[in-house]
């Protein structure tokens, strides 16, 4: 059977309106990818799989969410939809909204957001306003125009975005048979543990399909829920990521400690190496996404985590598409030469 969509395929699974009517990309059924030599470099004898989200119709995560977020909306005559965002979510909805006709908005923190994202949001025809302030600034303005205006908040806060991004879940249990045995993924403003978490919950009381231990990851300088308190003013170059105020903060941290896993920081040096080294993997995925098995990697070699014969799935949860300017700034640019065969010949023999 055709692949539909993760509505389509989980509908009975899904807490959605019985009369909605899919708005749809095809988003969803991406590939886990076995990665041997990674798991080889970070000290071996265990399986680990990239659950590689950028390849999603916008390149992250946030089409499983925004397809159900946005059908909703829809089926409620909903003519426009608003979101904060850092990026990834501002593409997302523009996609989702233009598919289905519907006005949408982005709010996004000033000059930190990935050129990649922004053009993707204007490309699909959203509006695009820029506040000079956070990310969390951003998030509690949408939050106040969607109570006194007719416009759907199409946020992680919002339920539906997370009934949509539990899928990934079970595409996971569906792919390996089971749930791994951990579980390891950046978290930012939240939602998506919180959605994981349910979505291996919920699987596992239909089909004892087992709960993964999950390690959350957040970026040192963004990493309120490993302080245990908010920070004000959150730096990270994981622009995913670098969140303050995390809206499901708690449900977080009830899905690491339920699960018998937990919630680290690592540093932004930490992020870039694991992008790096990932991208020598042939997956290429923005700094957020590699914040996850750069956790990973943390821990294990801090003798924190003994992963022998387990089974482990990172979530890279957007593309590195998108963020071209972290390559440039964090990487050699590449030669100019003349166009001569002695000098393009000497280069490629120096370079070896
Ligand atoms: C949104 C996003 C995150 C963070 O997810 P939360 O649900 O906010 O925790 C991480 N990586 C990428 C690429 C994202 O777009």
């Amino acid at each position: 059977m055709a692949f539909t969509g993760v509505i389509a395929r989980y509908r009975p699974l899904l807490d959605v309106p019985s009369h909605i009517y899919p708005v749809t990309l095809l988003e969803g059924d991406t590939p886990l990818i076995p990665v041997p030599r990674l798991a080889e470099e970070l000290g071996g004898h265990f399986d680990l799989y990239v659950k590689f989200e950028g390849m999603n119709p916008t390149g992250s995560f946030k089409d499983r969410g925004m397809t159900v977020a946005i059908s909703e909306a829809v089926g409620r005559g909903v003519q426009a939809v608003i979101c904060a965002s850092t990026g990834n979510t501002a593409a997302s909805a523009a996609a989702y909204a233009a598919r289905a006709g519907l006005r949408a908005i982005v709010i996004i923190p000033e000059g930190k957001v990935a050129a990649g994202k922004l053009a993707g949001a204007v490309a699909y025809g959203a509006e695009v306003i820029q506040i000079q302030g956070s990310f969390d600034d951003a998030l509690s303005l949408v939050v106040s125009i969607s109570e006194h205006h007719p416009i759907a908040l199409v946020n992680s806060l919002n339920p539906y975005r997370l009934e949509g991004q539990k899928t990934a879940a079970f595409e996971i249990v569906d792919t390996l048979g089971k749930a791994p045995d951990w579980l390891c993924l950046p978290v930012g403003n939240a939602g998506n543990i919180t959605s994981y978490w349910m979505g291996f919950q919920q699987y596992h009381g239909i089909k004892h399909s087992g709960l993964p231990q999950i390690l959350g990851v957040q970026a040192q300088g963004s990493a309120p829920l490993v302080l245990g308190h908010p920070v004000e003013h959150p730096e990270t170059v994981a622009t995913a990521i670098r969140i303050g105020r995390p809206a499901r903060g708690e449900q977080a941290m009830m899905a690491s400690e339920q699960s018998h896993g937990r919630i680290i920081a690592v540093s932004d040096d930490e992020i870039l190496v694991m992008q790096r080294r990932l991208a020598r993997n042939g997956i290429w995925v923005e700094p957020a996404s590699a914040a996850g098995l750069a956790g990973l990697a943390h821990e294990v070699k801090a003798g924190q985590l003994d992963l022998k014969g387990l089974q482990v799935v990172a979530v890279c949860t957007g593309h590195g598409m998108k963020d071209p300017d972290i390559i440039s700034q964090s990487m050699p640019h590449p030669k100019i030469i003349p166009p001569d065969y002695s000098i393009l010949e000497k280069v490629i023999e120096g370079d070896k």
